[in-house]
């Protein structure tokens, strides 16, 4: 596992989203409960993610004060706001911006495990997803989140995060290229390849290396559960292409890697 990467700066978001305004080419992003902010499409999987959470709680981002991307200076500044790339801005009126610190009760309105579970949710590049103007240290900015990592790292996906459709079946089809790269396993087999696969089994630590009936009872519950082909008699006993894509697959989607 690669180390967690830290939150970018403002200067290093703006950098990394290219320093030029997006919202030409944003797209209107539709949350749960059916209001839409126009944003940069490389955000959406991570505004998905925020928005489950957002309907755990049904917190509901509520028009007309919502604003996603908007081709404005920083607040006394000329720079680019973070919402020229990456930011939006929830529910202003229930959470205002203030100039002087003000404390979180009575001035935002949303549920703390909730902010908690926002900001805890990380790319499977390792990299945190959202910054929340709450967390700032001194003004508070609670209506305010904004994209703390790179497009790259959003592209790498969100752990724990849905997955469009076209999302999961691009990421069949790469799993599909890279099981042509693992050897067929029998029950009986021993070696490097069994161990990988019994990584990806979610076997638990010291892994044997060696295709035992553990290991074999695994690939059979694999197989029955993603309908794996396979004569009856035979479930569990090899490793095929087609499990081996599935185990590549899954452990991609769950951003064990
Ligand atoms: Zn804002």
């Amino acid at each position: 596992m690669a180390t967690r990467k830290p939150a970018l700066t403002t200067a290093g978001v703006r950098a990394a989203w290219g320093g030029h305004c997006l919202c030409a080419t944003a797209t209107p992003f539709r949350f749960w409960n059916g209001s839409t902010i126009n944003m940069d499409p490389r955000t959406h999987g991570a505004l998905e993610a925020m928005d489950s959470i957002m309907d755990q709680y049904h917190y509901a981002p509520t028009p007309p004060d919502i604003g996603g991307c908007v081709c404005r200076a920083i607040t006394g500044g000329s720079l680019l706001s973070l919402h020229a790339f990456c930011a939006w801005d929830c529910n202003w009126q229930a959470n205002p911006y203030f100039t002087y610190p003000a404390p979180r009760a009575g001035h935002c309105d949303m549920p703390v495990a909730m902010t908690d579970a926002i900001c805890a949710l990380t790319t499977r590049s390792d990299a945190p997803v959202w910054g929340w103007g709450g967390n700032y240290t001194s003004i508070k900015d609670y209506m305010h989140f904004e994209v703390v990592c790179t497009p790259a790292d959003l592209a790498s996906g969100i752990v724990g995060g849905t997955m469009s459709k076209q999302e999961q079946l691009l990421w069949f089809i790469k799993a599909g290229k890279e099981a042509q790269h693992f050897p067929f396993l029998r029950f009986g087999d021993s070696g490097a390849a069994v161990k990988t696969a019994q990584k990806m089994l979610g076997l638990p630590e010291p892994l044997s290396g060696h295709f035992g009936v553990g290991t074999k009872n695994k690939v059979a519950a694999l197989q029955a559960f993603c309908k794996i082909r396979h004569p009856h008699a035979h479930a569990g006993m090899t490793i095929n292409h087609t499990t081996w894509q599935w185990l590549i697959f899954n452990t991609v989607t769950k951003g064990r890697r």
